[in-house]
């Protein structure tokens, strides 16, 4: 449900500051940028999660990256067509605002996280070993056992 505070559903911040709208998304630039370029792609519809869209949203969301990301990268000066993009999705995951968005943040050489190399990456790799081989092959049993019953494989 949108909420009072819900800046994605506000219509006078979506209409004044949208740098890029199509029929089903728009984008605005993150407020507290990490990097120049920093940008948010968000549905028009209140959703919480990137499952709750539909296909014809997905299509959308599709030609709205395809359209924003070269642009990022050649206005940012990306350096080998460098860029992040994050969602966050439940509030352990980081979420502050509980409407759908996409962090679009192009990359350089000289941008502010290259000296500390991605906290994230770093994190990813630190959990992955700290949970243990034997976890990672049964969670991938687990997993391919789950989709397999869904149908949802090849
Ligand atoms: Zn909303």
């Amino acid at each position: 449900m949108a909420t009072e505070d819900d800046p994605f559903c506000n219509a006078e911040i979506v209409n004044s500051e949208s740098v890029y709208t199509n029929r089903r998304f728009f984008v605005l630039y993150n407020i507290r940028p990490t990097v120049p370029g920093h940008v948010l792609l968000i549905p028009k519809r209140h959703v919480e999660h990137i499952t709750e869209l539909d296909s014809e949203e997905m299509r959308y969301m599709h030609a709205a990256l395809k359209a924003v990301i070269p642009v990022l990268l050649k206005e940012y000066d990306a350096d080998d067509s460098s860029y992040n993009l994050i969602i966050q999705a439940g509030k352990y995951s980081g979420m502050s605002i509980r409407h759908l968005h996409m962090h679009i943040i192009p990359r350089n050489k000289t941008d502010r996280y290259q000296k500390r190399n991605n906290a994230l990456y770093t994190d990813i790799e630190r959990s992955r070993k700290g949970l243990g081989k034997t976890h990672v092959k049964e969670q991938i049993a687990r997993l391919k056992n789950v989709f397999a019953k869904r149908g949802s494989t090849r």
